[in-house]
């Protein structure tokens, strides 16, 4: 690896591509200062970092620069984009407005910096070549969606372009999937295989072309091409069979941006059931492609934010409420009130829409858990038993990006799975951080680079379960330090001693910090929202390594300066079978009500869990819990949650993660109720160090509560609601007592709309400020920001 000091020694390769170097310095028109010269001349020296690369955003400058008749120069750099710009002082105003006002859709401006400089007299505006001695620090900006203009061209039959899959200009298209280093320039990417024809070498040296340095540049004549297996059509005919095979409720592998994507039919159930069926994917809902926003309005209930993240140029799924009638097939998303959605976002998408107008499932294109296929022989290889017809190209996939995951959370996008179109936009910290690598947990596995006052996180990379996990885990490694030079000074990763990350960082040789997983989910929350501590950080999650040694998730941390108390947590209770509980809802409600209960518990047969489990199953249950073996303590506020669904009946065994809470969240569905059940917080007193002891949140007066409810013949969504009402009421009897103004709700449960939506307007009610996730999820794949960030505390 090389350090931040030799970044740049390659040099900026765009010479290579054309050296006809009058087209790429374009001069502009000579300056007319003689009859309306202003008194005085000035000259700014403009620096924007950020996503300001391959956006298009040098002949904005330039357009404006000419219009205001303003002279100097702009250029990229390793830095980000850099202006100086000199003439009098009410033009140089005029431009530092429209410079904000105008700014290319594309762009992500994170800092921008002006200062005053001696002029220099000049009289032309100029694009000069970018600057080679920067560090590189540019942000790298994540794949757009087909903008309207190539989307025109993609229709119309006169155009070059006219139903070809690879259009794109500096306003979209394919940019973190391609890239292969930085600078970001056409030699940097996969596409430096395909030569560029004498017209699209015209467009991309061209200063006023759409797509002038629009490095995948591409057309029929010269860019990648498409064909179909296993009959070899190409091109548009290749189109033309896959949309055949899904008229036949055919399973189709295409090659999209940022890898395979499965493809069925979404109207279909036998071919929808046949697809869960060859992936080993049972219930979890399933992502669709949707052909249009009136196709999206046909079949969900769509808010206006929600139609902006839809339309937007990340084009993630987004999570909608979905209309009750209906023509998908109900394997779709069973006992879901919501669809993940998105709309075509590759030309490629909008080709196979355009003949097979109709909603279709569009999953990873992976067996369940394993990471998406992204090479052509891999995909063929890894998804030849799943499915019946593939459609390839010939443009490479530099790294593996899946489909985005966002829904609307308190009035604001919140995203679930961060990936393509948002990675690897950083997070802007408020102090400088020194070089850490943050490896992250173990499931929803993210990897984050922090440099200078940048913490970058990679693409969702996945559970870390498998041997391809696993490789695509340090793949995601190697690449970030790669792009960016990066030598890492420390290590953060997780206490967890199991996981594979905190393994991956324990053989690396480095010097390592380990923070405690929901410290990590707290300081996520505060480093996104840029809050300072003092802050009182509510993490509730599944499972985590605890200080203790203990499994902690239901965590108050209360995170001082550069340190963190816990200051609450949920009573404790035993996991019988340990692992095996986290697929079995009733196990954690065995444990937890084995503490209130005791032995009684077994004659219950009135019970759920105790009725679903057969006489040997609870003989060895009730031996586990009464000798403490293979039954671990948790405090995890995703296990009660477990506990409660399995109660009410919902669920005593899930099929994927998060099954159990998300259902008894939907079973309240449509309940308006502020009623909530007791709750009781307890001090644990005095520990051996003479330190204050957390106080413990206890959920007996809760169960006994919601048992009594049970008996009573009271509804399960009525329960639902009261049990989250409750939920809700700990954390503002928490937050009173601790009396710490700025709350962060972090961890997995609060991707739980309604939890995290009541919490933070309770909070507020009650005075404080709530912060939760947006740009970072709350899940496991946020972590590896908040230990970048705590590590770099200790450091
Ligand atoms: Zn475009
Ligand atoms: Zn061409
Ligand atoms: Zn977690």
């Amino acid at each position: 690896m090389l350090s931040s000091n030799e970044a740049y020694a390659g040099g900026s390769s765009s010479d290579r591509i054309d050296n006809n170097k009058s087209s790429q310095q374009e001069r502009g028109r000579r300056v007319e200062l003689a009859a309306t010269a202003p008194a005085v001349i000035e000259r700014f020296r403009i620096l924007l970092t950020g996503a300001v690369q391959g956006v298009g955003f040098r002949p904005t400058v330039y357009r404006l620069a000419q219009a205001l008749r303003l002279a100097g120069w702009v250029r990229n750099s390793g830095a980000g984009l850099e202006i100086e710009i000199e003439g009098g002082a009410e033009q140089l105003d005029h431009f530092l407005h429209k410079l904000k006002a105008e700014r290319p859709r594309a762009a992500v401006v994170t800092t921008e910096e002006v200062s005053r400089i001696a002029p220099s007299g000049g009289v032309w505006f100029e694009i000069l070549p970018s600057d080679e001695n920067a560090p590189k620090t540019v942000a790298v900006l994540p794949d757009l969606a087909t903008c309207s203009e190539c989307l025109r061209e993609l229709v119309d039959p006169a155009d070059r372009r006219f139903g070809y899959a690879f259009t794109n200009c500096t306003l979209c298209g394919p940019r973190y999937t391609i890239l292969i280093d930085i600078p970001y320039d056409r030699p940097n990417t996969t596409m430096r295989s395909f030569v560029l024809c004498p017209a699209c070498r015209r467009e991309y040296g061209s200063a006023h072309d759409r797509r002038f340095h629009a490095q995948p540049n591409a057309c029929p004549a010269c860019g990648p091409r498409l064909w179909s297996v296993p009959e070899q059509e190409e091109g548009a005919s290749a189109v033309a069979h896959a949309a055949e095979a899904l008229v036949r409720g055919q399973i189709v592998a295409l090659k999209g941006v940022g890898g395979s994507q499965l493809l069925v039919d979404a109207r279909n159930s036998a071919a929808v059931r046949r697809l869960r069926e060859r992936k080993h994917r049972e219930e979890k809902p399933f992502a669709l492609l949707m052909p249009s926003l009136a196709s999206v309005f046909e079949h969900c209930i769509v808010s206006p934010p929600e139609e902006e993240m839809l339309v937007s140029q990340a084009a993630p799924i987004v999570l909608l409420r979905r209309k009750t009638e209906c023509d998908l097939a109900p394997e779709v998303a069973k006992s879901s009130p919501y669809l993940g959605v998105m709309l075509p976002y590759s030309p490629l998408h909008h080709l196979l829409m355009a003949q097979y107008p109709f909603p279709v499932v569009a999953t990873s294109g992976n067996r369940a858990d394993e990471p998406i296929a992204i090479e052509n022989d891999e995909a063929s290889q890894r998804l030849r038993d799943i499915a019946d017809v593939f459609v390839l190209h010939n443009r490479p996939i530099a790294r593996p990006c899946d489909d985005s995951v966002v829904r609307l959370s308190g009035g604001r996008p919140q995203i679930l799975r961060r990936a393509r179109g948002y990675a690897p936009l950083a997070v802007v910290t408020a102090r400088e951080l020194p070089r850490v690598l943050a490896v992250g947990g173990h499931l929803k596995n993210t990897v984050a680079i922090a440099l200078g006052r940048q913490v970058f996180l990679s693409q969702h990379v996945g559970d870390l379960d498998s041997v391809e996990s696993r490789r695509a885990f340090e793949r995601a490694i190697e690449d970030l330090c790669r792009l960016y030079r990066f030598e890492p000074k420390l290590i953060a990763c997780d206490l967890h001693p199991d996981y594979a990350s905190t393994q991956w960082a324990l053989a690396s040789g480095l010097p390592i910090v380990q923070i405690q997983h929901h410290h990590a989910h707290v300081m996520a929350c505060m480093a996104e929202n840029e809050i300072a501590a003092p802050a009182l950080g509510v993490a509730w999650d599944g499972t985590g390594y605890g200080l203790d040694g203990t499994i902690w998730g239901g965590e108050f941390l209360h995170v001082l300066d550069d340190s963190f108390v816990r200051a609450a947590h949920f009573r404790t209770f035993r996991l019988p079978g340990g692992e095996k509980a986290i697929k079995e809802p009733r196990r954690a409600a065995m444990g937890l009500l084995y503490e209130i209960f005791g032995e009684e518990l077994f004659g219950m047969k009135e019970l759920a869990p105790v009725q679903s489990l057969t006489a040997p199953e609870l003989d060895l249950l009730g031996q586990m819990l009464r000798k403490k073996i293979n039954a671990p303590v948790t405090s995890s506020a995703g296990r009660i949650y477990d506990a409660v669904s399995s109660l009410v009946g919902i669920r005593q065994i899930t099929r994927f993660e998060g099954q159990s809470a998300m259902e008894l969240e939907f079973a309240l569905d449509g309940v308006m109720t502020d009623e909530s059940y007791p709750v009781r917080l307890r001090e644990s007193g005095f520990g051996a160090d003479d330190q204050q002891s957390p106080l413990i949140i206890d959920w007996e007066p809760l169960m006994l509560a919601l048992v009594h409810d049970l008996r009573s013949g009271v509804s399960s969504k009525s329960i639902s609601a009261k049990f989250h009402n409750t939920m809700v009421e700990s954390i503002i009897a928490v937050a009173r007592r601790v009396n710490e103004k700025k709350v962060a709700l972090t961890g997995g449960c609060f991707q739980n709309q309604y939890l995290a939506e009541r919490a933070a307007q309770r909070l507020r009610n009650e005075g404080f400020s709530p912060y939760w996730h947006q740009r970072i999820p709350p899940n496991d794949g946020g972590i590896a920001l908040g230990q970048a960030v705590a590590a770099a505390q200790r450091f």
